[in-house]
Formats: C-alpha cells, sequence, structure tokens
C-alpha cells in the first residue's frame, strides 16, 4: 500500500488526504493544529462555479476567460481549463459530503457577483463558506480515520524535508508535544501549508501560515515561483490583531468605494470604470485606491438592515464587534492590506515540483493565478489541485528505499541545541517584527528599484544574524529554527520582485509602469549555496 505524507490540514490537505484513502492509500495527515484552527475557515465570499442554473450568457469558457485574463496572461491555460471546468463537480462534491450552501426561493444554490468576473458564480455559505466547507471535509476525513485509512498527527511543525538524489522519502518534523525531532517517511510527500503571512505580520489572514515550508524547502533545492505577486485585498480594517477583512461580497450586494472631496463624496472607481467599477479585479481596485492617496470609504448601507443581515451578516457582526461600526447606518473606512500569494512552489499540472515524489497544493503552490487571483477561485484551486495530486500520487511508480535518515536527524537534533544554548543579543520575535516592517515598506502594492534593493539589503543583514539569535524559552523552538527559512523566502520575494521590470496585475513598478511582452511568463526561482537564482520560464515548464 503507497504511503503518503501531507503537511498542512486546512481545505487543500484535508481534500487531499480524502482522495488519497479513497485510493487505497496510507495516508498521514501533519499540521501543528487541528484544520478548525486552519486559515481555510476564514473564508468568506465563496467559491467560483458555472452550475446548470447560471446567468443567462455565462459559461465554463468564460469562467476560464475570466480566470487567464484576471492573472493577466501568465496564469497556465490547460491548468485553468482543467480547473473550470471540475468546478460545477467540485460543487455537487462539497454537497454531498455535507457542505451547506445558501439556496435561492427555488433551491437552487445562491450565487454571488465577485470581483473580475463577468456573471454572478460565485456560491457561498452565508459569509462563512470557509467554515462549512473545512466542517465537512473535516467530517468525512474523520469518517475515513474510522476505519484506518487516514492517521492525523496534531503538534508537529515541518522542520525539513528529507530528499535524496533528486527524491522526497518523507520529512522531519518538530514535536511539540515532547519537544524532539521526527522523523516520518512515505513514497510521496504533499505540501499544503498555506500562504507566507508571517512575513508581512499583520494581514487578513492567519500567522500561522508563515511561509516556512516554502522558504527551507527552496534551501532544499525545489524551485518556487513567482512570488512577487502578492494580492492586496481593496477592502480591510485595521484592528488591534489583524487587517480584518471586508468580504467582496459586500462590492458583490452593491458597496460602494469612495473618497471625500470638498464635502462630496467622489465615486472614484465607478468615475474610471463605469457600473462594474467596485468589481474590478483586486490588482486594479488596490491600485486605483494607492493612486487617489485619500482616505477610503466602503458604502453598503442603502441596501436597509434587512437585507444586509440576510445577505452578509458576518460582516455586520464584524465591523460592529471590533470597530463599533453599525454598516446599515455608516460608511466602513477601508484600505489594502496582504491578503493573498499568487506565488509559491512551483508545480505542473499534476502537482508535481522538480523534486521526485514532492508535490505542493493549495496556497503554498503556484498555478492557477498568475499575476492576480479572482475572488473564490482559491478554494476552488486549493479542492482541485489536491484531487490533481491524489490521482498523479496514484499513477506514480512507487520505488522502495533503503536510506537511513540517522545522519539528518542528528544534525536536526544540533541544531536544536546550538538555538537552546546561543547567547546572542537578537531575539526571535524582534527579527520577525523587524522583518515584517521591511516588507510593508519596500514592498508595497507599489515598488521600485530604490525600495527593493532597500529591503534586500535589510534582510540579508537579518540573514547574517539569523544564526547567531538569543532562545527564549519561552518562545517555541519552532520560532527559532524557522527563522532563517522565512527570512531566506523574503529575499526571495524581494529577488523576483526587482527581476521583474515590468508592471503586470499586482506588481505594480512605478519605474516600469508599462506590461512587457517580453515578462510574459512566470518567474522560477532557485537556491544554491545562498545565491538566489531568477529567470523566465519561458518554455512554459510549469504551465502548460
Ligand atoms: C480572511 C480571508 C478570507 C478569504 N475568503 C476567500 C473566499 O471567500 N474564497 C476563496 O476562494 N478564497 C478565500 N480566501 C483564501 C483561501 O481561504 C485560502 O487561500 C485557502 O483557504 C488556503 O487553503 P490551504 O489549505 O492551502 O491553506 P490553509 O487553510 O492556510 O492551511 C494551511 C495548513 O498548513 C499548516 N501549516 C502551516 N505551516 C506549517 C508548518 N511549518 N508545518 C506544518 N504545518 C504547517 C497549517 O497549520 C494549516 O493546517 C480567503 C482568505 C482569507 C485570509
Amino acid at each position: 500500500m503507497k504511503k503518503v505524507l501531507i503537511i498542512g490540514s486546512g481545505i487543500a490537505g484535508l481534500t487531499c488526504a480524502i482522495e488519497c484513502a479513497q485510493r487505497n492509500m496510507e495516508v498521514i495527515l501533519v499540521s501543528p493544529f487541528s484544520s478548525e484552527r486552519s486559515q481555510s475557515v476564514l473564508a468568506a465570499g465563496g467559491i467560483n462555479a458555472v452550475l446548470d442554473n447560471c446567468d443567462p450568457g455565462d459559461s465554463i469558457d468564460c469562467h476560464i476567460d475570466d480566470t487567464l485574463k484576471g492573472g493577466c496572461d501568465i496564469a497556465g491555460k490547460s491548468a485553468v481549463t482543467g480547473l473550470c471546468e471540475s468546478a460545477p463537480d467540485i460543487i455537487r462534491w462539497l454537497t454531498k459530503i455535507g457542505t451547506v450552501f445558501t439556496n435561492d426561493a427555488d433551491g437552487n444554490i445562491s450565487r454571488r457577483a465577485f470581483g473580475g468576473q463577468s456573471y454572478k458564480r460565485t456560491c457561498y455559505c452565508g459569509s462563512s463558506t470557509g467554515k462549512q466547507i473545512v466542517t465537512a471535509l473535516v467530517m468525512e476525513a474523520r469518517r475515513l480515520e474510522g476505519i484506518g485509512r487516514i492517521k492525523r498527527r496534531l503538534w508537529m511543525d515541518f522542520h525539513s524535508a528529507l530528499i535524496r538524489d533528486g527524491r522526497c522519502f518523507g520529512a522531519l518534523f518538530f514535536n511539540e508535544s515532547d519537544y524532539d525531532i521526527e522523523v516520518i517517511t512515505a513514497d510521496s510527500v504533499v505540501f499544503a501549508t498555506g500562504g507566507q503571512n508571517a512575513l508581512f505580520g499583520k494581514t487578513t489572514g492567519s500567522i500561522l501560515c508563515d511561509g516556512y515550508a516554502e522558504g527551507r524547502l527552496l534551501m532544499q533545492g525545489v524551485k518556487l515561483k513567482n512570488l512577487e505577486f502578492i494580492q492586496y485585498h481593496p477592502t480591510t480594517m485595521e484592528t488591534s490583531q489583524k487587517k480584518m477583512l471586508v468580504s467582496e461580497a459586500v462590492r458583490g450586494e452593491g458597496g460602494r468605494l469612495y473618497y471625500e472631496e470638498n464635502g462630496k463624496r467622489v465615486y472614484f472607481m465607478e468615475d474610471r470604470y463605469g457600473e462594474r467599477g467596485n468589481l474590478m479585479p483586486r490588482d486594479i481596485v488596490s491600485g486605483c485606491m494607492a493612486e487617489t492617496g485619500r482616505d477610503i470609504f466602503l458604502d453598503i448601507s442603502f441596501l436597509g438592515k434587512e437585507r444586509i443581515l440576510d445577505r452578509i451578516p458576518e460582516v455586520y457582526e464584524l465591523c460592529k464587534k471590533y470597530r463599533g461600526i453599525d454598516i446599515s447606518k455608516e460608511s466602513i473606512p477601508v484600505a489594502p492590506s496582504v491578503h493573498f500569494f499568487m506565488g509559491g512552489i512551483a508545480v505542473n499540472n499534476s502537482h508535481e515540483s522538480n523534486i521526485g515524489n514532492l508535490y505542493a497544493i493549495g496556497e503554498c503552490a503556484s498555478i492557477y493565478h498568475g499575476a492576480n487571483r479572482l475572488g473564490g477561485n482559491s478554494l476552488l484551486a486549493a479542492i482541485y489541485g489536491a484531487k490533481m495530486a491524489a490521482a498523479s500520487i496514484e499513477r506514480s511508480e512507487s520505488k522502495a528505499f533503503s536510506a537511513d535518515f540517522g545522519s539528518e536527524l542528528e544534525m536536526a537534533r544540533m541544531e536544536l541545541q546550538t538555538l537552546k544554548s546561543s547567547k546572542s543579543p537578537f531575539p526571535v520575535v524582534y527579527i520577525r517584527y523587524m522583518l515584517a516592517e521591511t516588507m510593508k515598506e519596500t514592498l508595497g502594492i507599489v515598488r521600485d528599484e530604490a525600495s527593493l534593493k532597500k529591503g534586500l539589503e535589510e534582510v540579508s543583514y537579518y540573514l547574517s544574524v539569523a544564526d547567531k539569535i538569543r532562545y527564549d524559552s519561552s518562545e517555541f523552538a519552532y520560532f527559532g529554527y524557522s527563522l532563517s527559512g522565512i527570512l531566506t523566502l523574503a529575499k526571495a520575494v524581494l529577488t523576483s520582485a526587482l527581476f521583474r521590470r515590468e508592471s503586470r496585475g499586482s506588481h505594480i513598478r512605478s519605474d516600469y509602469p508599462d506590461t512587457e511582452e517580453g515578462f510574459r511568463a512566470a518567474t522560477i526561482v532557485s537556491y544554491d549555496e545562498g545565491r538566489i537564482g531568477t529567470e523566465l520560464d519561458t518554455e512554459g515548464a510549469y504551465e502548460n
């Protein structure tokens, strides 16, 4: 029986575990926290699919076109085609395993308008779509766990991959329950570790998604892709803990963006793009907001309290709870913040990386979204990619191995010991805080060569002191050993942004404002003894 190790238990990891188990594989699903604490539960607005009851004129081809156009011509066409074609089946599957979608009066799944889409095709569960999907997936995974097909392991942080001769045989983990390093070997290893939020400190997402796995894998020879494309969501609200997302569903229900000038409201998106201005793709809306240099507000009050409570109850509650704003009476002060990472581990259509037996799915993989993701396509991609990876693993050849990973285990244990006895004056949390400040300042919505070089200089300095950090026993060890991987990833992100001398999608360069034909390809990043290499994937090795 094939043994599959899946790291990360959000929507992507859970789906892959279920699919592999149903294909008679032995599955180990590993994460530090339960699925109920994954970022996936935060997903609010919905998941895209062209269903039988679609708007007149809508079609799967149109979903494909919108996705490719939203991605600014650098998402893989066949990958996106597969994604959109599978969407209706994915919604049927989700319903079958118990996801409760909001229905219309005729009993059909309701759909709402989302940014960058020509028709209403975002299926939703109130404004807690992610929570509903995770709940259904957890129930299904538990059923398979009950019959011995899935084994879930909690309190396990990824440490490093076990790679020999270009193939992956498993991974090392820091086990938080006994503070030791543990080896798990497998025929195939799937990474489903989510986005890179910790690079930027406060974002709309979970700080538990820190990008460490991507950084460490890069250092171990795995290629990354399109790291410069970082989505700033246009409508977020400042709170003490995080940037609170004001779901795109608000604009889907008719919400209008404006700023005030001489006591009058200027609806700048509608002025520039007409009726659908507020629902332009996120890169365009955020870019326009930055260009105004003003305080921006979002108004949905005209919908009336009854409809607001019916259509977007969670948004009403969030604004009331965290900012004391009654959105049925007042506008919401909003600003763009880091929300999603189009870049990640470079994978082909079967979700294989450049290392044998090593797969990546969900937000940590880069394939479907090009230079900008459309709202509602991420949950879809997480589920579709997981199914593609499971099918590919089933087809793959299972080669017996007899390697002994004792030396890797010993080295990782020694690394932990060194951290504990280090006497340097640099506490980990301080460097992580400094990193976030650097990234926010130098890699904002609009960047240029000078700011990116400054960012690189600062991150290189943090890296030079990373192995001299002071280990504080009140911080758990993961914080200590993950630092160099996170910093290496940050360096790779800045290097990619410097390399792409054009503006495309979410990557806006004030010094290169035009989109250049010569850059119509993905950026591939590699690592060689501390040096980050960048090249364009002009041959389409990772997308076709
Ligand atoms: C506020 C918000 C609202 C959103 N709304 C929508 C929406 O309406 N529609 C949509 O399509 N998308 C939406 N998104 C995006 C979408 O939710 C995510 O892209 C998607 O859920 C990612 O799923 P995932 O399984 O890849 O990762 P996650 O759900 O982030 O799961 C990652 C898993 O990896 C684990 N992990 C992380 N690091 C390590 C490590 N070092 N070792 C071991 N395990 C690790 C985590 O514990 C977790 O289990 C939203 C995002 C946010 C932040």
